[in-house]
């Protein structure tokens, strides 16, 4: 393996280093502190300057305005963005606009293609992902209520779901509905696009996630499609394929999570190793002088470091011998990375004492919102189940001595 950094990502990664200093950690403590909308106008500038850097939307096509960058590229490009909550958003790499621009540019039709992607990868529009519901388990997708009933030219959708993230003033949602109940349990559901001002498309409410239910993209919305009417030309790739094309976002989708958390990981350990060097607890005494702050610095920098090359390593198997082979990598870094962001984050809110509790670091914010990290794409007890299955099922008849 060799994970040698090109100069053209080096040059790359200062100046995303540079912007993410200058230009994004100085407005966290008005994003913390007020309506989202109220910020949209300040964050347009930012994206314009990316814009004019020619920074803007790292992972996405060349053909359709982005930077065409690799997985390993653009996971790197992902860890620097991971430092502030407004990274990717400002790059045009955020979650899921990221994950759908990658599948209508797999499967749209041209028709698809041509009206939703130049807007989508442009930043004019957004869209949503909405597949779990309320009722019933996210864990275990193939049970789904939602249904996509053919009347005339048009599909009916009805289904409740919720954490339809950033559906409150997305364009479009891709909806996961049953179309084929007939089928097998994993090709009974399809991907149907449903503009959000479809008739009977109805936003609910934006769902209160530990104490916030913020607005616009910084918002996990709840659904119900109520005889929601859409044309059957918005069905994405095949009928009873939506788990098929579902596979297809999962691994470098993973990367690019994985390696915001990683940034997320460097931006709490810096300001714990700062706030341990200058916090003064006795005379002529700092907080880094106790040997369990250092015991904890220590850990924390060996635990970024390992997970850091798990999802490299990861990223290294997707590229040199597919997605498929490396299922295995790619359930182990969900688990490990998240854990290991929020035993860095805890522990360095903890350094902070009071100061940590409070919004005047972002140590809070990461703390309550990245805490779902073990929960969405799927929980981290999913991941390990199925990984152990596959390890044990190696060791059938196999001789161990
Ligand atoms: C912040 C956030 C954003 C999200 N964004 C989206 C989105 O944009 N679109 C979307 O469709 N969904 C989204 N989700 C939903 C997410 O995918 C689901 O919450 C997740 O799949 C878990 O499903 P569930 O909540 O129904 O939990 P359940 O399936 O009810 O599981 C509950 C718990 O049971 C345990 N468990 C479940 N299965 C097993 C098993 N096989 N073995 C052992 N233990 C198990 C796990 O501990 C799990 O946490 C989001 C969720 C969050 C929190």
């Amino acid at each position: 393996m060799d994970f040698t950094i090109s100069d053209k990502t080096k040059t790359i990664l200062g100046m995303i280093d540079e912007f993410v200093d200058n230009e994004l950690i100085p407005m966290e403590p008005e994003f913390m502190a007020k309506p989202a909308r109220s910020l949209l106008p300040a964050i347009e500038e930012k994206r314009k300057m990316v814009k004019q850097m020619e920074l803007w939307a790292p992972n996405h096509p060349k053909e359709y305005g982005g930077m065409g960058l690799d997985l390993i590229e653009h996971a790197l490009v992902s860890e620097a963005l991971g430092r502030s909550p407004l990274g990717h958003f400002v790059f045009g790499c955020q979650a899921p606009d990221a994950g759908n621009i990658e599948i209508l540019h797999q499967f749209g039709t041209d028709e698809q293609k041509d009206r939703y992607l130049p807007p989508l990868v442009d930043g004019k529009i957004r869209s949503c992902f909405s597949m779990t519901e309320v009722e019933l388990p996210g864990s275990n997708p193939v049970m789904m209520d939602t249904t996509a009933v053919k009347d005339g030219d048009d599909y009916v959708i009805n289904g409740q779901k919720w954490y339809t993230s950033s559906a409150d003033g997305a364009a479009f949602a891709i909806v996961m509905a049953v179309t084929n109940p007939g089928a097998g349990p994993y090709l009974q559901a399809s991907m149907i696009i449903v503009p959000t001002d479809a008739p009977g498309f109805n936003l609910v409410r934006n769902i209160p996630v530990m104490g916030h239910a913020g607005e616009d993209y910084f918002s996990h919305g709840e659904i119900l499609y109520q005889n929601c009417r859409v044309p059957q030309k918005n069905l994405l790739g095949e009928e009873g394929h939506g788990f098929v094309i579902a596979q297809e976002r999962l691994g470098p989708g993973r990367i690019h999570h994985c390696m915001r958390w990683i940034g997320i990981c460097n931006r709490a350990f810096d300001l714990m190793a700062a706030r341990a060097r200058d916090r003064i607890i006795a005379p002529n005494r700092k907080l880094a002088a106790k040997q369990i702050i250092q015991s904890w610095i220590a850990e924390c920098a060996a635990d970024i470091q390992a997970a850091r090359l798990m999802v490299l390593h990861a990223a290294w198997m997707i590229e040199t011998i597919g997605k498929k082979e490396a299922r295995n990598e790619i359930s182990l870094i969900k688990f490990v990375v998240a854990n290991t962001m929020q035993k860095v984050i805890d522990r360095a809110l903890q350094v902070h004492g009071g100061l940590g509790m409070t919004d005047d670091t972002v140590l809070a914010f990461f703390y309550r919102h990245e805490r779902a990290a073990r929960i969405y794409d799927g929980a981290d007890e999913v991941h390990k189940v199925s990984v152990a299955k596959r390890i044990l099922k190696g060791y059938e008849g196999k001789k161990v001595r």
